[in-house]
């Protein structure tokens, strides 16, 4: 499949969302709830001294359950922007 297909699938709300990875306070309620399992610790801590957790944009199907489900404002944006979060390696 290609990409422009697969954008084209996803349509207007087709984008990931993103942990934005010094606001999140590692509570984790968005793990268990995503429906495909794309959340995932990251490796120490963040800025602010807490777990944090990254979203596999290659996986995430843009349902924003995991932006329902957090308790943290401001932790989740229903964007795909890479530069707001860390993931290891
Ligand atoms: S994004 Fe929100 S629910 Fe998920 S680990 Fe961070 S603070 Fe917790
Ligand atoms: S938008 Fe849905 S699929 Fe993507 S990380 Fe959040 S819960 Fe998982």
């Amino acid at each position: 499949m290609t990409l422009d297909l697969i954008d084209s699938i996803q349509g207007e709300s087709g984008v990931a969302h993103t942990i934005v990875t010094n606001v999140c306070e590692g509570v984790a309620d968005c793990v268990d709830a995503c429906p495909v399992a794309c959340i995932h610790p990251g490796p120490g801590k963040n800025t602010v001294g807490t777990d944090w957790y990254w979203i596999d944009f290659s996986t995430c199907i843009d349902c924003g359950i995991c932006l329902q489900v957090c308790p943290v404002e401001g932790a989740i944006v229903p964007e795909e922007r890479p530069e707001l979060q860390k993931t290891p390696g």
